[in-house]
């Protein structure tokens, strides 16, 4: 398993501080200063995660992760020194997984860290047999593995969901997705395929929940089970 961290920061004691918490949590930290060293390391070596500081000398982090996006999905945790800069951030949709104001408590960095990763190597299979793979061509998809043949509506309900994962849909966006040529339809059209589906996933593997139900609001997708 790749436990490399790449710690993009410049102020040192920082990032010792960061680089000590992340080692006895099990990772394999490394360092980086100065903003002109980030690319051509990631370019050479991709690790399983990066801090990235926004304030950098040499080139600032806005800039990097927009270049990392552009080759790269590995996961990135913005670090700012100002909370106000969060929201502006979120705006430029950088593609960051998360994003950590300073001052912060090393742990929760470590608890932030392990969170992104358990949730991208729900997306991003990296040697084990992943989650959920999907052939729209052929209409499959393989639970852990265990291939399914879905329907269309089934089919697209699932890979919308999952696109998102964690994230909730009314039945309405989920309709809008599927019908979009607004085909008047019963919103429990919805609810029986998606009992269809759950059916069918859960007859590959009862243990692995994938689709929840929120109560009174629509459906979600949740790698976690
Ligand atoms: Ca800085």
């Amino acid at each position: 398993m790749n436990n490399s961290l790449l710690i993009v920061e410049d102020e040192p004691k920082l990032a010792k501080l960061l680089s000590n918490y992340l080692r006895q949590a099990g990772y394999e930290p490394e360092c980086l200063e100065n903003g002109l060293d980030v690319l051509p390391r990631v370019r050479d070596n991709l690790p399983a995660l990066i801090l990235l500081d926004l304030m950098l000398p040499g080139r600032d982090g806005v800039e990097i992760c927009k270049e990392i996006r552009s080759f790269s999905a590995v996961p990135i945790i913005m670090v700012t020194a100002r909370i106000e800069e969060i929201d502006r951030l979120l705006g430029l949709e950088l593609g960051a997984d998360d994003y950590i104001c300073k001052p912060f408590s090393p742990r929760e960095v470590v608890a932030r860290v392990k969170a992104v990763l358990r949730r991208s190597a729900g997306q991003q299979p990296s040697g084990e047999t992943p989650l959920l793979q999907m052939d729209e061509g052929r209409l499959l998809v393989w639970l852990r593995g265990q291939e399914l043949e879905l329907t269309v509506v089934e089919f697209k309900l699932l890979e919308f969901l999952a696109a998102n994962p964690g994230r909730i849909y009314g039945r309405n966006q989920l309709m809008d997705h599927i019908y979009p040529d607004q085909r008047i339809v019963s919103d429990r059209t919805i609810d029986s395929h998606i009992k269809n589906l759950r059916k069918k996933l859960a007859s590959l593997s009862p243990d692995t929940d994938i689709i929840h139900s929120v109560y009174g609001v629509g459906y979600k997708y949740d790698p976690q089970g």
